[in-house]
């Protein structure tokens, strides 16, 4: 490679993955935050004012009847996106909340026993996670200061595989651990994790937020007994689009932890007795009514994924990242910006993430430029030049304009805080 623009462009004309036309992009803008929050494609779009118009039409037959009858869509959702996390259809859901479905599988799966009473986490995890660890360990009776065990990371932003496995104690009933650290953006070995967990007898579930539709997953070959992840991350589904979950059908069966009226058998829900008939699948995690217009934009945003397929995306995915950490490299040297993803590719997820003192500054000046990246408090900068609608030239662009911010110190023009949401 070189270092010119034309080389970019030269790798833009080359490649054959792009959505970038069916989505909605500012012309003056980069937008490099895809996995904070995917941006508004136009088949996404269609799909909400498709469903939208379905209650304009049908009322309260709309649960029934139209395209996407609104009864059924978690189902159809979850089988849409069984291909997307390597699952089997009836072992995935879309339903809840990424925060609310860690709840519902750790109320189902932790069944503390004799020894056996501890969760395992880790220490670098995303607040939510950890939050809902700790509630569910209190509502168990024990003090997650004992009970929630979180591994140490020995650089302060990975975790070492082998560090893991040596917190798989016999004082261990379950662990839960990302698929993608947030920050880092370090790939977690999912398959080897699952394997050494199951080994030791204890179940294992990943917080999938910052891989779905980033890397591809094979959860069912793993073996891996259950996960969850949001929508509108990678996956473009909008602000608050519902979750989705995956359990693994060796579990099938179970009564959910948390159980409603939607984890019902389909055929027995309207029948309204007051004993619960659980969904034989994954279905069976569903608690109330669904957020049908949460759930919308999904319909249109899959119908890409799916064409597209996750190999593709994951190759110009790798492509797009190593381009910036070469570009990062040779531009950017000598100004502090310390570049924290593993090198490996294998190790290596969608998103870049670099660390500087005044890393709060700096993303203002790159918004007043017309770069959106994402902040991560105390000194973080996230990047994530996503394969459906990202270019290299906007990676080339978006270096040269980091270059001129460090270089003729344009984040002093800035206050060095963080803003309410990031
Ligand atoms: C984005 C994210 C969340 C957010 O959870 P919500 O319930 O959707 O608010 C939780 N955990 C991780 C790891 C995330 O990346």
């Amino acid at each position: 490679m070189d270092f010119t623009r034309e080389y970019a462009i030269g790798m833009d004309a080359g490649n054959d993955l792009s959505y970038r036309e069916e989505f909605y992009i500012k012309e003056d803008g980069i937008y490099l935050d895809g996995n904070s929050l995917g941006l508004l494609s136009k088949r996404a779009e269609k799909s909400l004012l498709d469903l939208l118009d379905s209650w304009k039409h049908h009322g309260i037959d709309g649960w029934t009847e139209g395209d996407n009858p609104w009864f059924y869509l978690s189902e159809k959702l979850g089988k849409e996106m069984a291909p997307i996390v390597g699952a089997n259809p009836e072992e995935v859901i879309v339903s809840g909340s990424t925060t609310v479905n860690l709840h519902q599988l750790v109320s189902t799966f932790y069944k503390p026993a004799g020894k056996r009473t501890k969760i395992l986490a880790d220490e670098l995890n995303f607040p939510s996670d950890i939050y809902a660890l700790q509630s569910q360990v209190k509502l168990k009776g024990y003090d997650p200061e004992e009970h929630l065990v979180q591994v140490r990371s020995a650089d302060g932003h990975t975790l070492r595989e082998e560090d893991i496995v040596g917190a798989m104690t016999d004082e261990i009933a379950l662990i839960v651990l990302p698929g993608v650290l947030y920050r880092s953006g370090q790939v977690l070995d999912m398959e080897h994790l699952t394997a050494e967990a199951h080994k030791r007898g204890i179940e294992i579930g990943f917080d999938l937020c910052h891989s779905v539709g980033s890397i591809p997953h094979s959860l069912s070959d793993w073996d891996v007994d259950f996960a969850f992840w949001c929508n509108y991350k990678h996956l473009n589904g909008g602000p608050g689009s519902t979750g989705g979950l995956f359990v693994n059908k060796r579990h099938f069966g179970q009564v959910p932890g948390l159980a409603g009226w939607f984890s019902s058998r389909k055929d027995k829900q309207f029948d309204m007795e007051h004993v619960l008939t659980a969904a034989e699948d994954a279905g069976a995690y569903q608690i109330g009514t669904p957020n049908i217009f949460s759930m919308a934009p999904i319909i249109g945003s899959l119908s890409m994924f799916n064409e597209a397929g996750m190999e593709r995306i994951r190759e110009k995915s790798l492509k797009l990242t190593g381009y910036m950490i070469e570009l990062i490299q040779h531009e950017l040297d000598g100004h502090g910006l310390i570049l924290r993803n593993p090198l490996d590719e294998k190790k290596r997820g969608g998103h870049i993430y670099l660390e500087h003192p005044e890393a709060a500054r700096i993303c203002k000046a790159l918004k007043a430029e017309g770069v959106i990246p994402d902040f991560r408090a105390p000194n973080g900068i996230r990047l994530a030049p996503v394969a459906l609608y990202n270019t290299f030239e906007e990676v080339w662009k978006t270096v040269q304009i980091l270059k001129g911010i460090m270089e003729e110190e344009k984040y002093k023009q800035f206050e060095n805080k963080r803003g309410v949401v990031a």
